[in-house]
């Protein structure tokens, strides 16, 4: 037996259990193999009955006086007792009726179970039976709890992954076997033994640890592989003009940081060569990222190439194509700029395409939809691509394909990204952190506010708005939802307006709004036409109103930790104290995540946390892909991940072909076609 052949090759397997089995993922062997159990419980030691104390136990003995009945309708009761040579325990089985007769009278079996007290008498309640004489699985041992579905429980998966064990030939090289001698791993059949059914909890840490490595591993050679490719790709060498960047930095209204002045820096050396620059700019909301694009792209342009600056929404890429004006006026590139977005009128669309291919438009600012769309360049160079999205290899070798060369490519993002899990995911990327804010940024005080509080909230709203400041509400939905109960935009702009804050100007602002509408609706709030906007997380990222000092987020258990503290980077844009309200939505105790936000401002401490709590695939949405599957590895392991790094070059150096080691092979596909669909 192999571990690909389907499920139904086990002893037992129908198309009913199939099926259920496949409502886990399991379709295979392998994949059952893989159904890593969910925690274990510890019946290692066998009890003597006289010393049976309350809790989890495992006796070995055997059964006298069994009984057997219904007590009333829909509960049938098994009792018996099992002795041993110390004494004798009371066992009770609930609902079980074939029970009493599957006990063979004079044989000794293993009882596994909890020891409790019930209706008065102390009893070890529907424990696992075991006949002593074979393997157990079920009792005297650390035994594996799985994840269920509907009609199939943890024992009959333990029960199949025991039989699979026992027939499978399991691969024992899956990893060259210098790098398991040196890295000191369990051999991989072991461990899969060992994670199943683990003969001490040594073992079983070891097993963990091989595995776990293992996940790291393929996706530490993943980026590698990616890196080296791209290191034979060529690039239009954009030549470092000291001059010109004193110029432009002494043109700006502020000091630079010293982050975005090493940044900077190191985004000039990249472009100088001739090989692609792949680098992410990592800075929390505010922390001055578009100055350091704005430089990039002044390079670029100073060596007559052209920039694509590629934002995720299109009232970004008009607010960027303004600020990115003002920021290049000052060393006469601001006509270079052209803004190219879907809802331009088609005739307007039409002349930036031709001046985007005539080499006219110097820098070209839109959505995605830039690349996507036929768009020729006349002389593309570099790539800047503002949060979100990460510019996938995929979309790279479409644009090569078409220029001859390569762009290249500058990443922002305001989702700091743990160190551990950039080294792991991001392998292929240089990164450049903007720790330091500029100077002078006030702290933004945040409040978690109970829903009997509502309207101390609305009068102090109204006080804000009365000394001028202006308020986002943000909401989680468009309209209601019979589906989900959280406020939605709509609801909540209607209610205010109607009621608590009546004698506000209020504006309503969400995605299904034509672009015309939401350009008018922003742009009245930054007028100051409008107090109060009541939008949805459109507002998120980047969009920059200095007198907007205040934002109260509705359902705030709807959003994820790092989203929560993009949105309150929406405030605190100006020099006056800002406030951001979080209103619950019921009067339980606030969870760890929402506090964590009362409490600290460290985008970077706040990524980590919420990557502990909630895991690398809920934050930046790979768990969909597949692909990170990280089922074992722990991404705060970090000398884990440093291991299976410096293994990975090892392995490149030495040569080794990736096509010896099946399952390797296959996980760095996949772990490849992370980085390709983004
Ligand atoms: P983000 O990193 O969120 O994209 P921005 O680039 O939009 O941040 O910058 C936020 C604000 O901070 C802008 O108004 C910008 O002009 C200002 N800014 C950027 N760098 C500095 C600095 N070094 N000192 C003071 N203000 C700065
Ligand atoms: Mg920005």
């Amino acid at each position: 037996m192999n571990v690909s052949d389907p499920v139904v090759s086990l002893t037992g397997v129908g198309p009913a259990l199939e099926a259920k089995l496949a409502q886990l993922s399991i379709v295979s062997i392998g994949d059952l193999l893989m159904h890593w159990p969910r925690k274990y419980e510890d019946y290692s030691s066998v009890t003597l009955a006289t010393n049976i104390q309350p809790g989890l136990v495992t006796l070995c003995g055997w059964f006298e006086q069994i009984s057997s009945r219904y007590v009333r309708r829909g509960m049938h009761v098994t009792q018996a007792v099992l002795r041993d040579a110390s004494g004798a325990v009371n066992v009770v089985w609930f609902n079980q009726p074939y029970r009493a007769a599957a006990i063979k009278p004079g044989k000794t079996y293993y009882v596994a179970g909890e020891y409790k007290l019930q209706s008065g008498r102390f009893a070890v309640l529907s424990p696992a039976l075991e006949q002593a004489d074979s393997l157990p699985l079920h009792s005297a041992r650390i035994v594996p709890i799985y994840r269920e579905t509907k009609g199939l429980t943890s024992k009959q998966i333990r029960e199949l992954v025991g039989q699979a064990l026992e027939r499978v030939a399991l691969p024992s090289i899956t990893l060259p076997q210098w790098l398991t001698a040196e890295a000191k791993l369990l051999p991989h059949d072991v461990a899969t033994k060992e994670l199943h059914f683990p003969t001490s909890a040594e073992q079983l840490n070891l097993a963990r640890r091989r595995m776990a490595f293992e996940e790291v591993f393929a996706l530490s050679l993943a980026s590698q592989l990616i890196r080296r490719e791209q290191r034979l790709e060529k690039a239009l060498p954009v030549p470092f003009k000291p001059p010109l960047a004193k110029r432009f930095v002494e043109s700006l209204p502020f000091t630079l940081t010293n982050d975005q002045r090493a940044a900077a820096w190191q985004i000039y050396q990249d472009m100088a060569k001739d090989q692609p620059m792949n680098r992410l700019l990592e800075g929390d909301v505010g922390s001055g990222k578009t100055a350091v694009a704005a430089m990039a792209a002044l390079m670029a342009l100073a060596a007559g190439h052209q920039v694509a600056y590629l934002a995720p929404t299109e009232l970004l890429a008009r607010q960027q194509a303004d600020s990115l004006t003002k920021l290049l006026a000052t060393q006469g590139y601001d006509h270079a700029v052209t803004l190219l977005v879907g809802s331009l009128k088609p005739a307007q669309k039409k002349r930036a395409q031709d001046a985007a291919k005539s080499g006219q438009a110097g820098l070209v600012v839109g959505t995605h939809a830039l690349l996507q769309e036929k768009v020729d360049w006349h002389r593309l160079g570099l790539i800047i691509v503002d949060e979100q999205h990460r510019f996938g290899v995929a979309q790279r070798q479409a644009l090569m394909k078409k220029a001859g060369h390569m762009p290249h490519v500058l990443s922002l993002t305001a989702t700091p990204i743990p160190r551990s899990l950039a080294l792991t995911l991001y392998g292929e990327l240089d990164l450049s952190l903007l720790k330091t804010k500029p100077a002078g940024r006030q702290t933004i005080i945040t409040e978690l506010v109970s829903p009997n509080s509502t309207q101390k909230l609305y009068d102090t709203l109204l006080q804000q708005i009365d000394a001028g400041g202006q308020v986002y509400v943000v909401c989680p939905l468009i309209t209601d939802s019979t589906l989900l109960q959280a406020e939605s935009a709509e609801a909540v702009y209607d209610k205010l307006r109607k009621g608590p804050l009546k004698s506000a100007r209020i504006g309503l602002l969400h995605g299904k709004l034509k672009a015309v509408d939401k350009q008018a609706v922003m742009a009245d709030f930054v007028a100051g036409k409008l107090d109060v906007i009541v939008s949805t997380t459109v507002i998120e990222v980047g969009v920059d109103v200095p007198n907007a000092t205040t934002m109260v987020i509705m359902s705030p258990e709807r959003f994820g930790l790092a989203q929560l503290h993009q949105l309150r980077g929406r405030v605190g844009r100006g020099i006056v104290q800002s406030y951001c309200y979080l209103l619950l939505s019921d009067s339980k105790a606030p969870s760890r995540r929402l506090r964590a936000l009362e409490s600290s401002s460290d985008g970077f401490r706040l990524s980590e946390l919420d990557l502990e709590i909630r895991g690398p695939g809920a934050i930046y949405g790979y768990a969909q892909h597949g692909a990170l599957d990280l089922r074992l590895a722990n991404l705060s392991d970090t000398a884990l991940i440093a291991l299976a790094q410096k293994m990975a070059t090892k392995f490149i150096e030495k040569k080794e072909v990736l096509l010896q080691y099946e399952s390797l092979a296959a996980n760095v596909r996949a772990a490849q076609a992370v980085t390709n669909l983004n």
